[in-house]
């Protein structure tokens, strides 16, 4: 049978990075064995699903570009099929209805917590004959006997005994299927092969493979993917700053970045550090995932990050930077600038926002020169080379780096002094100190109507300061 495989997220919040990772495992396993990948959008949970969390949802695979081949499929739209099965099991006298009351279960629950035992349900109602008109729910009948074996992918053998396991509720009060049922309803006739997903679900699955065997229905294999901490060892969560995958985004990563460092989040191959996706695709092992859970390690992404950026091609980050500028409330319109900021600034900057802000200076003159270099470079002597070449580089017949280079070594030559005496102040007038490029790059990218003004300021200010 080809591999297929899913990713089946409740749309009860952001895509989140726990949930990225699942989704990216699931997508890799099916690519490299050529199989399959299907969204399922699990939304039974009525009261906490939302459709601006399916869209995050959407929104972040997208992001990804972790493409599914079928779907996204939602459960509140199978409900027919589930109260199908349900009946099957009924039928089958694999499932029976409970009136059990609140009351009852929770006396039940004190009961069993003051001896010390784990709660569970008693199988009270098992052979009561419960009627169809009264209030009720649906109960599998788990079996008594014996115990559930199955082989994780990365776990290993696991057993859990029958007598572990109570009768599982899989149809509420008000007739809606509970999560474990739709669950293998959906994996059967989704004809998934490998159930990929949290190891928060590893103890449904001894009851969802009873399921299976109840309705006859093949098992598939299952991979629980061990949980992510923070770098505090608790399991990751808001308190760790950005767990949505659209708030990597914003906040500057790209996602091969974001996916590189995702694949990584236990699992590895060597000491490999940089995948390309057509590696991972090619690499990827569930056997090679880690049974232990995997920390987060911010200053990792940031250096895969800034990798990607390194690498990335100026043109395709143009439109990105554009973006982030935005946020600075600069408009920056010229891609091909853009671009060629990209290239002059990205050795220094491992995200987008913290390329955007050590770039803003193109756009945004000095507010005053407040800088250590400023204090030593914009002093009364500056002020002659600084008159002298404003003049000349407002005369020049083209804008480009080089006359700008030849004019700035022209005014050094006619005025006979070092370069530095020049360039130092005219660089600092510019930038303030802001780490930038070659000179003419400089001058080039601030224009060079900015790039006067900035002269201009600058020779005030040294009037203005210097004693
Ligand atoms: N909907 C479940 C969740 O978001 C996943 C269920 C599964 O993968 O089996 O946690």
């Amino acid at each position: 049978m080809s591999v297929k495989t899913r990713f089946a997220p409740s749309p009860t919040g952001y895509l989140h990075v726990g949930g990225a990772r699942t989704a990216l495992f699931s997508w890799l396993y099916a690519r490299k064995h050529g199989g399959q990948f299907v969204l399922r959008i699990e939304d039974t949970d009525l009261e906490r699903s939302t459709q601006e969390s399916v869209d995050a949802i959407l929104e972040g695979m997208q992001w990804l570009d972790l493409d599914y081949d079928e779907g996204p499929f939602y459960q509140t739209k199978r409900f027919d099929r589930y109260n199908e099965v349900i009946d099957q099991l009924i039928e089958k006298g694999m499932a029976y209805r409970c009136s059990c009351s609140k009351e009852r279960l929770d006396n039940l629950r004190e009961e069993q917590m003051a001896a010390k035992q784990k709660p569970r349900y008693d199988g009270h109602c098992r052979h009561a004959d419960v009627s169809a008109d009264e209030p009720h729910v649906i109960r599998f009948l788990n079996p008594t006997e014996g115990s559930v074996k199955f082989k994780d992918l990365v776990k290993g053998d696991i057993e859990v005994s029958n007598n572990e396991l109570d009768d599982l509720i899989i149809r509420r009060t008000d007739g809606s299927p509970t999560y474990n049922l739709t669950v293998v309803v959906d994996d059967h006739d989704m004809e998934i092969t490998q159930v990929i997903r949290g190891d928060d679900h590893i103890n449904n699955t001894p009851r969802q493979i009873n399921m299976y065997q109840a309705m006859g229905w093949s098992v598939p294999e299952f991979a629980h993917l061990p949980m992510i901490l923070g770098d505090d060892g608790a399991r990751l969560s808001k308190r760790h700053g950005a767990v949505s995958v659209m708030q990597y985004a914003d906040e500057g990563y790209l996602p091969e970045g974001l996916l590189n460092y995702l694949v990584r989040l236990g699992w590895s191959h060597g000491d490999q550090e940089l995948f390309s996706r057509e590696e991972m695709i090619q690499l990827f092992e569930l056997t090679n995932v880690n049974r232990a859970p995997s920390a987060f390690n911010t200053e990792k992404l940031n250096w895969l990050n800034a990798h990607y950026i390194k690498e990335a091609s100026p043109a395709d980050l143009a439109p990105l930077l554009q973006k982030h500028f935005q946020q600075l409330d600069i408009e920056a319109t010229d891609l091909a600038v853009l671009a060629q900021i990209v290239e002059a600034q990205r050795e220094r900057a491992s995200t987008l926002v913290e390329l955007a802000d050590i770039s803003a200076f193109y756009f945004n003159d000095p507010e005053g020169y407040s800088s250590k270099p400023a204090k030593k470079a914009l002093v009364e002597e500056a002020i002659a080379p600084l008159t002298h070449a404003r003049k000349a580089l407002a005369q020049l017949a083209a804008w480009e780096r080089e006359p700008i280079h030849q004019c700035v070594a022209d005014a050094v030559a006619a005025l006979e002094i070092g370069f530095g005496k020049l360039a130092m102040p005219l660089r600092i007038s510019v930038t303030d100190g802001a780490p930038s490029p070659d000179l003419d790059l400089t001058l080039f990218l601030v224009g060079r109507e900015a790039t006067l003004r900035r002269i201009d300021n600058a020779i005030v200010f040294i009037q203005e300061n210097a004693s």
